[in-house]
């Protein structure tokens, strides 16, 4: 099959196009046809190495992932071959008392596909029968690889964690990410008040139809002060956050008294430093997140087949040209999800 791998850690110049073997299923599992694979900031994480996290090589990133069902373990027993899905990107155990209670990236076995297996960036991918959802034909592979992840994430981040209510404010960082674009549905859909940033002109129409009720130009105004303005210098009571060094503390600073700040991912660097009195005084929480479980991505499936929600796809490439959507990512110009079609 084609694929595009990685042999060694290391900048873009590392991903290969090339032929390799096909994954073999053993009797849990699945192998599905990819049609789709959304890209991640995760993939470039992966595709550098991190501390502590052992990544078999040569490897195949990609977490996000649509297609058919090519071939069935001799266990499985509920999913046909040929059938429409959507894989969950996190691998758990499913019996241990953090999968049992729903907060499955807490396993100790947890893994995301794309980063300690196998992904998407190839024609076919092995993954636990578990981890397959059959999904209609109401949106395009595209559409429905640009779901999983970012969707998952951001609900967990406002619902699950930071129990985003009506009538509150909320600042969600860069409408045009993937989380910032989700997000921003999720939250108009709580019934909250959305204040999001974005980093050019082009931006602001795009996060206006998503919902949001204010658009910061981060790169032309300090967005901390511009928040405090837009709200009568109360603050926010929630800030998703997800890009760290460049806006942690400035977040931290935008929020109401007993605001709190929901956080997964460091964007632009994992460090900062912050006032402790602050978070005192104004009784402040910082949650931690991390991706999410398989019952609230099962929700969020629901309520986008529905049409509540709608993924937002900025670009589809070919897998050969894995190369340059990873680079139109990192250069920040995408508005939704960049996707690779195979
Ligand atoms: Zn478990």
């Amino acid at each position: 099959m084609k694929a595009v791998i990685f042999k060694e850690h290391g900048d873009i110049d590392q991903l290969i196009y090339i032929d390799v073997p096909e994954p073999k299923i053993g009797p849990d599992e699945i192998l599905v046809r990819v049609r789709a694979c959304a890209l991640n900031h995760l993939d470039i994480w992966t595709r550098l190495g991190m501390p502590g996290v052992p990544i078999p090589l040569p490897h195949i990133l990609g977490c996000d992932i649509a297609g058919e069902i090519s071939k069935i373990g001799a266990n499985v027993k509920n999913l046909k071959a040929s059938e429409r899905v959507v894989l969950a990107p996190g691998i758990s155990c499913g019996s241990c008392a953090w999968c049992l209670s729903g907060w499955d990236s807490l396993c100790a076995r947890f893994q995301i596909i794309g980063l300690q297996v196998d992904g998407g960036y190839a024609e076919f991918v092995k993954v636990p029968a578990r981890n397959v959802i059959p999904v209609s034909s109401r949106l395009s592979w595209e559409e429905w690889a640009a779901c999983p992840l970012v969707f998952l994430t951001a609900w967990h981040m406002l619902v699950t964690r930071a129990e985003l209510k009506k009538g509150e404010r909320v600042l969600i960082h860069a409408a045009g990410s993937g989380v910032g674009s989700a997000a921003i549905q999720i939250a108009k859909w709580i019934g909250a008040e959305v204040l999001t940033t974005i980093g050019s002109e082009e931006k602001e129409k795009c996060a206006k139809q998503l919902g949001a009720n204010h658009v910061i130009n981060y790169r032309k105004t300090d967005f901390s002060k511009e928040v405090r303005r837009l709200t009568e210098n109360r603050g926010v009571e929630v800030v998703l956050e997800h890009t760290g060094t460049e806006t942690f503390a400035q977040s931290l600073a935008t929020l109401s008294r007993k605001g709190r700040l929901v956080t997964c991912g460091v964007t632009s660097g994992a460090s900062t430093s912050i006032d402790i009195r602050f978070l005192f005084i104004h009784q402040l929480s910082i949650l931690g997140c991390y991706m999410g479980g398989c019952k609230e991505l099962d929700r969020v499936l629901e309520l986008i087949e529905s049409g509540v929600f709608k993924p937002i796809v900025d670009s589809v490439f070919p897998l050969a040209d894995a190369k340059a959507a990873q680079k139109r990512m990192l250069e920040r110009k995408n508005f939704g999800k960049i996707v690779l079609k195979t």
